[in-house]
């Protein structure tokens, strides 16, 4: 196209040619008219017409030259650009004068186009390297749901190399379920390369003007038996620590007990002694029982039913029943919630039983204050207990520093918390305050 516009007359060419014609045009005309009218012999009149004449045309020939070839190296160096060839410079450009300029400004944009370039097919190619080498299958459908990308995830999960797929209908792939229904959500299912749990992530894109679907399935069998089986190992340790926490005294009580009854002259305060070794026996059974009680509320926690929950009434509910120590409490707006009172109650009485726990071991005060931000409940429970253990474990089941603890309250607390869309964290007190604060957030949207 750049070529056939390059060999068509050119009308400015022609203009420019015309124009230095023109401007020739007076002194040639003078010199005709001199040569004519002078008195000069014919051969000198014909020699000098034909030599004025002659330079006149080459001149002019010479100055439309000018103008056109540089026009015609920027034309092809543009040209080049368009082809995508960023290689070719333009010589003699430079500041100095109108044309060096012109090329310069050339060269300075082919070569921003080949850094771009440069940069574009750089990121491409790391984009590329991060989706096949991402622990996920990732596929791209056109908008009649033919296999268009592939990642060796995706030919993993499938079990078939790329070529075979590309092109194939999303139904033959056993694919056609994933793309419908809502985004993120989690599925039982079955492929070449393997069965199980996984996440199934959509979204679309446009290419060419076109609707595509980009599908993202991720392997959460690994993990979550990953998550399993360090829940129940720890769980493990902490049952294997408790029950062995019982069950030493009740076989070596149970064994001196014995021994007492087997014993033909029994010491006089023998029945004493009975007592007290069955007392104990009966003890450790009880807190026994309680530990597993907890653990089974632990594990089966129901779904909150939702009611209207007034904070203040609540707050101050909770800060009632805290016996030990008055708690303050620091007013915040009134608003309601929606969310299931009966467990609201739970975690607020852990929390502030936690925070007088805390601070009757310093002798210091508890308070409970709230506040909304951005659509968010904010309830602290502050203390001025001594602190906070080793955070990392707070939250972990059966976790207790305390000798008759259970270790659960907080688990429970969170659990409620999560389970009405919200948060719960344990953390130092700001701004160099003594002791912790407890801080849950719920929405206060619907849940
Ligand atoms: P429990 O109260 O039965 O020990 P929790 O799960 O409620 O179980 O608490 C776990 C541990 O977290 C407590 O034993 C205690 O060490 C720590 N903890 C909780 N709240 C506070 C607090 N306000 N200040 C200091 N430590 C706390």
């Amino acid at each position: 196209m750049a070529s056939d516009r390059r060999h068509r007359p050119a009308g400015h060419e022609s203009r420019v040619f015309l124009a230095a014609l023109l401007s020739g045009l007076p002194a040639v005309l003078l010199a005709e008219g001199l040569l004519w009218f002078g008195s000069f012999s014919l051969r000198t009149q014909v020699t000098g017409s034909l030599v004025a004449a002659g330079t006149w045309l080459i001149g002019s020939a010479l100055v439309r030259e000018r103008v056109l070839r540089p026009l015609q190296t920027i034309a092809n160096l543009l040209a080049a650009l368009r082809e995508g060839d960023y290689s070719i410079r333009a010589r003699g450009a430079s500041v100095e004068d109108g044309l060096g300029l012109a090329l310069f400004e050339v060269n300075t944009l082919s070569e921003t186009l080949r850094s771009q370039r440069l940069h574009a097919l750089e990121a491409s190619a790391l984009l590329r390297r991060v989706i096949e080498e991402i622990d996920v299958a990732v596929f791209a459908f056109d908008s009649a749901q033919r296999l268009r990308l592939v990642n060796r995830g995706g030919e993993r999960l499938l079990g078939q190399a790329s070529e075979r797929l590309v092109g194939m209908d999303a139904a033959a792939l056993g694919l056609a379920a994933c793309l419908d229904g809502e985004t993120p959500r989690t599925i039982d299912a079955a492929f070449p390369g393997g069965a199980g749990r996984w996440e199934v992530r959509g979204s679309t894109f446009r290419q060419d003007g076109l609707p595509h679907r980009l599908l993202v399935l991720s392997d959460l069998s690994r993990v979550l038996r990953a998550e399993e089986r360090s829940a129940w190992q720890r769980l493990v340790r902490v049952l294997g620590h408790e029950i062995n926490n019982s069950l030493a005294p009740i076989k070596s009580l149970a064994g001196s007990l014995r021994s007492l009854a087997e014993h033909p002259s029994r010491p006089g305060d023998w029945e004493q002694d009975l007592r007290s070794g069955l007392q104990v026996i009966e003890g450790r059974s009880e807190s026994l029982g309680r530990f597993m009680g907890a653990y089974a509320k632990l594990a089966r926690l129901p779904p909150p039913r939702l009611a209207p929950v007034r904070i203040e009434q609540w707050v101050h509910r909770a800060a009632a029943l805290e016996t030990r120590l008055e708690v303050r409490v620091r007013e915040g707006p009134r608003v309601v919630l929606s969310a299931d009172g009966d467990q609201l109650d739970q975690l607020l009485i852990n929390l502030v039983h936690n925070a007088a726990d805390a601070a009757l071991e310093t002798g210091g005060g508890v308070t409970i204050g709230w506040r909304i931000v951005a659509g968010v409940a904010e309830i602290t429970v502050d203390d001025d207990g001594p602190g906070l253990p080793d955070p990392g474990n707070l939250f972990v089941p059966f976790f207790t520093t305390k000798a008759s603890g259970s270790g659960i309250g907080l688990v429970l607390s969170r659990q409620i918390a999560e389970a009405h869309g919200g948060t719960l964290v344990l953390e130092p007190r700001p701004r160099g305050h003594r002791g912790a604060r407890a801080c849950l957030r719920l929405p206060l949207g619907s849940l």
